[in-house]
């Protein structure tokens, strides 16, 4: 089953820090792969704008490094780097001062779709936003798309709102938020949507719990300096975990439209409860068999940031009411997954002897690193000994359903840039979104803070601190296993 590819109008675009780390690993490489994929139209363009002192073969050379190194396996014909190579050029520039602007401005054309991507520091966005109006490069044609971290908390998501507001409609903001093109959580919509199975059940009254975990492996050695003065509430939950929470407690949106769907979201947020303290569990990284624990790895040995934190939500409205979610990130824990489970409550009354035991159904939506998702149906056991029941896993893998086309799942950063191209916002965040996410972290972290509180330590390699795990003992629950 290869899905088909629709190529995209003529466009520019402008990849600001087109240099850096998120260039080279993750724009760039996904770029070609849309190339190869034929989704580019000949008459495309892209311009890398950075600090660096380069000539168009110069970034040609350090992009084709890039794609090499970080592109994967490619569907691409031999020889066709070159087709993609042809279409990029290079303007050195300042975004804090004249120098550079007014090459790209007679670089960049008026009559085709003109992005701007922003894969630069937020203390840039102004700058940035302000000298493309000064120097005729936009109008209201033109997008936008700003990267992670969009504040700090509410006040500076507030500010920069205004800073890109003063120069640009909402609708040509484009912020990402990479877990929104996974295709797994695009599928979460499709099923819960698209099939008269799931609505109905989607509720208090058949849901007992939902859990969503994102694992990581590495610790914060790299960008410690960075990661320590943000911490896994700002850096994943205020984001990427809340934006899994409202795409799996939303309503239905009257169509599949940007502001439909992003108006639903906005109503989960602002139905969260406040977070009881006692419903949260902070926790630190120890030391590794390597000796480095999180405080060596961020450079700061009286740190008290948090690198893994888990927490028990509640969402006030109707379909909601009484089903907790609960939420846990870290790093340098045993796996590396991010996976959605949602667990349906036991059946009403058992007709089985209590040998059968007790079963739940379960859905779980795996966003990496194998997209995917399975349901746990609960069966009779197989074979004459009696009825025993056994829960069998109805698998949805991808990898699977694909078969040997299964690398042409475009990652993240290649569907939302195609997206933006198309003029798509519905998987990007709108700005009253950002700042009603803020508005809820804030007060948390700001009581850790007049608290002064201790994060728990735990060991790399595990599940987090023990405290997580009687969270949900607790409540007579258990965290689904993390695994590959
Ligand atoms: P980086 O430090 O590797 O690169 C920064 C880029 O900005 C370089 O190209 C540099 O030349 C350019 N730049 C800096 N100051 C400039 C100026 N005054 N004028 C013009 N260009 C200037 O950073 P990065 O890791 O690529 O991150 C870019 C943005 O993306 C940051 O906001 C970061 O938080 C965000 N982000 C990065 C990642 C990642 O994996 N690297 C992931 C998510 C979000």
């Amino acid at each position: 089953m290869v899905s088909r590819v629709i190529p995209v109008d003529p466009f520019d675009l402008v990849i600001f820090g087109g240099t850096g780390d998120l260039a080279r690993r993750k724009i760039l490489p996904g770029l070609f792969r849309r190339f190869c994929a034929g989704q580019m139209p000949d008459d495309a363009r892209i311009i890398g704008a950075a600090r660096s002192d380069m000539d168009d073969a110069g970034y040609r050379d350090m992009v084709r490094k890039a794609i090499v190194e970080f592109a994967g396996k490619l569907a691409c014909e031999d020889g066709t780097m070159n087709g993609f190579l042809d279409k990029l050029h290079y303007v050195p520039i300042d975004a804090r001062g004249e120098a550079g602007w007014a090459d790209l401005a007679k670089l960049v054309r008026g009559d085709v779709i003109r992005a701007y991507y922003f894969s630069v520091g937020p203390g840039l966005f102004g700058d940035l936003a302000e000298r493309l109006t000064k120097h005729g490069l936009t109008d209201d044609t033109v997008r936008i798309v700003v990267e992670k971290p969009f504040g700090r908390d509410l006040a500076s998501a507030k500010a920069l709102n205004r800073d890109l507001a003063a120069h640009f409609d909402e609708s040509q903001i484009y912020r990402i938020d990479h877990y929104l093109g996974k295709e797994t959580v695009q599928n979460l919509m499709a099923v819960r949507f698209g099939n008269m199975l799931f609505e109905p059940l989607w509720n208090s009254q058949y849901i007992d719990h939902i859990q969503i975990t994102v694992a990581e492996t590495v610790g914060v050695g790299g960008r410690g300096g960075y990661y320590d003065k943000s911490g896994a509430m700002r850096d994943m939950v205020q984001n990427h975990l809340m934006q899994l929470l409202c795409l799996i407690a939303m309503e239905p949106p009257s169509k599949f439209d940007p502001d439909a769907v992003r108006d639903e979201k906005l109503k989960v947020i602002r139905a969260l409860d406040p977070v009881d303290h006692h419903h949260i569990v902070r926790g630190q990284y120890g030391a590794g068999p390597d000796g480095a624990d999180y405080r060596t790895d961020a450079e700061n040995p009286r740190s008290f940031t948090e690198s893994f934190i888990a927490m028990r939500l509640h969402i006030s409205n109707w379909r909601w009411a009484g089903t907790p979610f609960y939420l846990r990130t870290g790093k340098r824990m045993k796996a590396r997954s991010s996976e959605i489970t949602v667990v349906f409550k036991d059946a009403p009354h058992s007709i089985f002897d209590a040998e059968a035991g007790r079963h739940r159904n379960m859905l779980s939506i795996q966003l990496q690193p194998n997209e995917g998702m399975t349901l746990d149906v609960t069966i009779k056991e197989p074979g004459p000994g009696g009825m025993r029941l056994v829960d069998v896993p109805l698998d949805m893998t991808f990898a699977d359903a694909l078969g040997p086309d299964a690398e042409e799942v475009p990652d993240a950063y290649e569907r939302l840039i195609m997206d933006v191209i198309r003029g798509n916002q519905t998987l990007f965040m709108r700005g009253d979104e950002v700042e009603a996410a803020w508005a809820w972290t804030d007060p948390v972290i700001a009581e850790w803070e007049a608290r002064n509180d201790v994060p728990k330590p735990y060991d790399p390699g595990s599940t987090g601190p023990d405290d997580a795990l009687m969270l949900m003992h607790r409540d007579g629950r258990r965290w689904r296993d993390i695994r590959t």
